[in-house]
């Protein structure tokens, strides 16, 4: 079989390219199978237990990714390099992070000799949109070099309901290690919009509440650590299913939401009134200092039970994202987004000068959208697309984006419409 998009010949069993495996076997009629499948179809064969089937490592040619366990003073060095801002809540996960993995070091040689047992590190970052909440736990992973998959938790729904099993997101684990368990099990799963699936009411529901408070009680075991027994596809196990187990101990959960409301939450405990001030901007400063007391308490009133706070006991927030902020975002980590057009440019020998101005405009512009650091490269593209498309192979050798330049390409588009 051929994948319909690359023409490249793909397994028709699990669909990956030829270029994504180590091998893919030709059959009849234009029918493959990659040596993944194989050992899936293998294991099953030779009367390993019909209900799951677990790979170990050594069974795969891929070879296991080197784990590293940092000091949490050099993960938040190196956070520096590329998250803006968000010292707190920087400093509070390498802490964690640190911790989680030390644990899992830890609890094999010390279990007979101590009878202290630390607890799992999950962590909740509570921050308004494009503040950096995946991309904090996704650095984390990328420096640490373990499995990370982003799973959003309002697709999720209670067992038996239509929606996906919670444990399809340790698919996508799988998926991103090349289903090698070992791995997947230290790995950091993120699940975003956590706060979607607070409960309806601040009372136990009467009524079957399948996407919010079924899906919080689903997720308690996974958190905390068990053997989960997972669809290689995801979606939802059937009984026909060969499934893959695996234990969550040592994954590391990083759940973030936005969590609208709970300033309001915050500010009536503390005896704040949060509303009231008149300028904009004093809101919003004042909505974020408040956050910064949030309590497990505040939780439960949002609609988190009580069991599910408990089970992610490292509460940080991430601040809004200010226009010096978004300024920064685009000119100074490693990978800033402008100076990957730079090299984008240089690449054609180009040298590409966009004016301080026009930095200023752009963040302007996202701030404006507020969906924090978000917008910031869909505003470069409809900047900048005009001389990506005429320039190359030209023999221009310098290109200077300025104030006047961006703002007329700027005003063919209605960003709050296109973004
Ligand atoms: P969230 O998960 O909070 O909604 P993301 O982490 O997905 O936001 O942020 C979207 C993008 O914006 C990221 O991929 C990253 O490129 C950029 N970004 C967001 N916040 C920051 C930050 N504090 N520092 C650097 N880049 C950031």
């Amino acid at each position: 079989m051929a994948s319909p998009k690359t023409k490249q010949p793909c397994c028709s069993f699990c669909g990956k390219l030829k270029s994504e495996v180590k091998v893919l076997f030709k059959g009849e009629a234009n029918a493959y199978i990659c040596d993944e499948c194989l050992i899936l179809g293998y294991q099953s064969m030779v009367g390993q237990n019909s209900h799951s089937i677990k790979i170990h490592s050594s069974a795969l040619t891929q070879e296991p990714q080197k784990f590293e366990l940092h000091a949490p003073k050099d993960i938040k060095k190196y956070l520096d390099q590329y998250v803006i801002g968000q010292d707190q809540a920087k400093k509070i996960i390498s802490v964690a992070v640190y911790n989680h993995y030390k644990r899992t070091q830890v609890i094999p040689n010390q279990s007979d000799k101590q009878d202290i047992q630390i607890d799992k590190s999950n962590i909740l970052l509570i921050g308004d949109t494009g503040t950096g909440k995946t991309f904090l736990a996704q650095s984390i992973s990328k420096y640490l070099n373990v499995p990370f998959a982003i799973v959003d938790a309002t697709v999720f729904t209670e067992a038996g309901y239509v929606g996906e099993d919670i444990e399809s997101m340790l698919t996508r684990l799988l998926q991103n290690c090349n289903y090698n368990v070992a791995e997947a099990e230290k790995g950091i799963i993120y699940i975003d919009e956590i706060d979607k699936i607070s409960r309806k009411s601040a009372n136990p529901s009467i009524t079957r509440d399948v996407s919010g408070e079924g899906v919080q009680q689903s997720l308690l075991k996974l958190l905390e650590g068990s053997d989960c027994l997972v669809p290689p596809e995801g979606g939802r196990k059937h009984p026909e299913q060969k499934l893959i187990k695996i234990n969550t101990r040592n994954i590391l959960f990083i759940c973030g939401g936005a969590f609208d409301g709970l300033d309001k939450i915050i500010g009536k405990r503390l005896n704040t009134n949060s509303i009231g001030f008149k300028g904009k901007e004093i809101q919003e400063t004042s909505k974020e200092n408040i956050i910064q007391f949030v309590a497990t308490n505040d939780l439960k009133h949002f609609g988190l039970i009580p069991e599910l706070i408990g089970r992610i006991p490292v509460l940080t927030h991430l601040n809004a994202l200010e226009k010096t902020d978004l300024m920064n975002i685009l000119t100074k980590p490693k990978n800033a987004l402008i100076k990957q057009y730079q090299y984008l440019m240089l690449l054609e020998d180009i040298e590409l000068v966009v004016m301080p101005e026009v930095i200023e405009l752009i963040a302007i512009k996202a701030l404006e959208l507020k969906i924090g650091a978000r917008g910031l490269r869909s505003i470069c593209e409809k900047i900048f697309t005009d001389f990506m498309y005429e320039l190359p192979k030209s023999n221009t050798k310098k290109v200077v984006v300025d104030l006047d330049y961006a703002h007329d390409k700027l005003s063919h588009f209605n960003l709050a419409k296109v973004i």
